[in-house]
């Protein structure tokens, strides 16, 4: 039951779902960000499917980051938080020198707080991807959701109050609200929510990999790396001369990321496929240096590597159409690029959020209800995403030889992410912000957004203003405006 909600719904699988408010939404793609959404806005009794373009959910994909912010509803779904919770990587987190020499060893900051927004999860900070997303989906089967594949949306229209989506096949599904959950580099026609963002490339690329632990031979130089793996899984990042490598430890499954100069050979694509002697080449030309443990880890991944182009996006400030009745979530709203640490964790708050003002706004104010997440939402993600180029310019520029000199003496403020990040309560906040934003948007009246960092004003910022930044060597004063303590 939500608080301050009495009218009793119905319970499925363990999860109270509000009486039905009359919403149909359709929600385009079921990437974390679409299937997240689709759950929270049913569990406030709006109808809901989901169109993929895919056959099937992909396989694809190695590890992304989930902090506590983006679990706080977990609860609510009794089979899936369990689901989540037979899989836990709860590692620590650590940076080397190419040669092996650690500069930096911490836990990640809920853990050292001993409390933070999701209180009853144990928070996993590192999740496979394929297997988040079909525990969502198989969350969504057991609720009854119907999530149908193999449905490419070409076209979207608003006639009046609804919304009608049309697929590849010619299929037509009408709604009340269309959620353009669709991530990056899909375009729909009428999918009309203000500008295009702008992108520009890097000129940087991340090659990545997943693949099982019980592959590393046993005897070898890699497998001293996993030699404390059973009591703890490590997240490790390994600076060098403008390049960073991660290597994610864990019991069952490792993985790499290795962050790169462009060679042109790369795409925004997560089906980039490559063989690993195409990769491990530049590893082992950025630094004279390495440790050979991490040289062999690499040399023995057994499946093809993903070499992901690394392009910067503008942050869009308008996420709805003019009704509102049509709503980009998730990376189509904001990408973030992973230095980051933000895409998956910004979707999912993005489909809490959402459901907490569909539910407050009803089927009459449906299109207020967009408008509302949308000024609710939108200055808190842009901070972040802008946290994705002041990372990269930290990790790509640390004094590699300094810090061998005198590790102590340094930190990395990578790993600084901020309380006001993951004790934030997307629900919470959509509850108590809600009737003063739509006066905001409506009437005009004074309304501020508290889901910063304390003090933080916002500055808006563009990729031409960053990259001019960053072109200047100019350091960014972001993580110095407002209160980004632990
Ligand atoms: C296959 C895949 C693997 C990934 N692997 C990683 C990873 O290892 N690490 C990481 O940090 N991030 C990964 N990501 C990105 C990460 O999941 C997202 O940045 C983040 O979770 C936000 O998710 P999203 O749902 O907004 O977007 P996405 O996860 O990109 O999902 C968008 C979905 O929309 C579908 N779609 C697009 N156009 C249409 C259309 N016209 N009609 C119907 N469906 C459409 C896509 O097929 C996709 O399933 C991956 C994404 C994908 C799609």
């Amino acid at each position: 039951m939500i608080s301050g909600e009495t009218t009793p719904g119905t319970v499925v699988d363990g999860v109270h779902r509000l009486p039905s408010n009359g919403i149909k939404i359709i929600v385009i793609g079921a990437g974390v960000g679409g299937l997240g959404a689709a759950l929270e806005c049913w569990r406030k009794g709006c109808e809901v499917v989901v169109l993929e373009r895919a056959e099937k959910l992909s396989p694809l994909g190695d590890y992304f980051t989930i902090t506590p912010s983006a679990l706080t509803t977990l609860k609510d779904y009794p089979s899936m938080h369990a689901d989540y919770h037979k899989c836990i990587y709860d590692c620590s987190v650590h940076v080397y020198s190419p040669s092996g020499v650690p500069i930096y060893s911490t836990y990640p900051e809920w853990r050292r707080a001993g409390a933070h927004a999701a209180y009853d999860v144990t928070v996993s900070f590192l999740k496979r991807r394929p297997v988040y997303a079909q525990m969502q989906l198989d969350q969504l089967e057991r609720l009854g959701v119907s999530v149908q594949f193999g449905r490419k949306v070409v076209s979207v229209c608003e006639r009046g109050d609804q919304v009608i989506v049309t697929t590849a096949s010619g299929e037509t599904f009408i709604g009340d609200l269309c959620i353009g959950a669709n991530g990056i580099g899909s375009s729909i026609d009428g999918f009309d929510t203000g500008p295009e963002v702008a992108v520009q490339d890097s000129g940087y690329a991340v090659a990545r990999v997943a693949f099982p632990a019980s592959t590393l031979k046993p005897d070898s130089p890699a497998a001293t790396l996993m030699k404390n793996i059973d009591v703890q899984p490590e997240f490790r990042t390994y600076v060098a001369d403008d390049v960073h490598l991660i290597l994610f430890l864990t019991r069952d499954w490792v993985a790499w990321c290795f962050t790169h100069a462009d060679d042109g050979e790369t795409a925004e694509s997560w089906g980039n496929l490559k063989d690993p002697d195409a990769i491990i080449p530049l590893i082992e030309r950025s630094s004279d240096n390495w440790d050979p443990a991490v040289l062999d880890f690499v040399r023995q991944t057994p499946n093809r590597v993903v070499d992901w182009k690394l392009r910067w996006r503008d942050g869009t400030e308008q996420w709805t159409s003019d009704s509102g009745r049509l709503l980009r979530l998730g990376d189509a709203a904001h990408a973030f690029f992973p230095t980051a640490g933000n895409g998956a964790v910004q979707a999912l708050e993005d489909g809490v959020s959402l459901a907490e003002c569909m539910r407050i706004g009803g089927k009459e104010n449906a299109g207020w209800a967009t408008k509302v997440h949308n000024q609710l939402r939108f200055q808190r993600v842009s901070v972040l995403q802008q946290t994705g180029f002041l990372n990269r310019e930290e990790l790509h520029h640390v004094d590699v030889a300094a810090i061998e000199e005198n590790p102590k003496e340094v930190t990395v403020g990578f790993f600084k992410i901020g309380r006001w990040v993951w004790n934030h309560d997307p629900e919470a906040y959509a509850r108590d912000n809600y009737a003063a934003c739509l006066a905001h948007l409506q009437e005009g009246e004074p309304f501020s957004n508290t889901n910063l960092p304390p003090g933080h004003i916002y500055v808006p910022w563009s990729l031409a203003s960053e990259t001019a930044r960053m072109k200047a060597g100019v350091k960014s004063s972001l993580k110095q405006n407002g209160d980004w303590s632990a």
